[in-house]
């Protein structure tokens, strides 16, 4: 059920103090304190809409290991300002201004990045770089079956995103230190401060 705040703010777009907010519980066993935060401004209809944590509010680091085809059923609740990074696979998922929210499983991760493998193959303009995108692909392909063991770490410096696993005991959860924190990119929105979560959250 979608919680809406009396309060309306500041748009950041027209500028007039008509923007609604409204927080969903996502549902999700043990952790109950993600929710879906959307935002709509009804005077110039800018929309906009995210994951928040009550829990952490920090930044953190999740590392999970899948070892094989049962850890690819995992969540991954993936928030604006959340980076996702495979080192097996060379990959980084940055946010980026266009970056969206999403839930969706360790499978799911995979098969974007497995798109977008894909598309840099049919870009590839020598045979160098057929090859080493062939190579690539075929890493891939192993992972999102299962075949090829990897490690998925989501990285958040407000402590958005999450890696929720059948047993939440695999996924190790981290407090990132001042200098990991410098090398991440926030990108996405900024609206969530861990001063500004608390005060939503006594205010539901
Ligand atoms: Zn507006």
């Amino acid at each position: 059920m979608a919680i809406f705040l009396e309060e309306k703010s500041e748009c950041p777009v027209c500028g007039r103090k008509t923007l609604e907010s409204s927080f969903t519980d996502l549902n999700i066993p043990y952790f109950s304190e993600i929710y879906l935060v959307r935002f709509r401004c009804s005077s110039c209809g800018y929309k906009v809409s995210d994951f928040l944590s009550t829990r952490y509010g920090k930044p953190i680091r999740c590392t999970y290991k899948v070892k094989n085809e049962k850890e690819l059923t995992a969540r991954v609740i993936r928030a604006t300002t959340g980076t996702i990074k495979i080192p097996e696979l060379g990959t980084t998922i940055e946010p980026g201004p266009a970056s969206e929210a999403y839930v969706t499983n360790v499978e799911g991760v995979i098969s974007r990045i497995l798109e977008v493998a894909e598309i840099a193959r049919e870009w590839a303009e020598t045979e160098e770089q057929k090859r080493n995108s062939d190579i690539a692909i075929e890493k891939i392909k192993k992972a999102k079956t299962g075949e090829m063991p990897f490690t998925l770490i989501l990285e958040d410096p407000f402590g958005n995103s999450m890696i929720v696993a059948k047993n939440q005991s695999e996924v190790k959860i981290k407090e990132l230190t001042v200098e990991e924190l410098q090398d991440l990119r926030t990108g996405g929105l900024m609206f969530f401060t861990p001063s500004d979560s608390n005060e939503s959250t006594q205010e539901d």
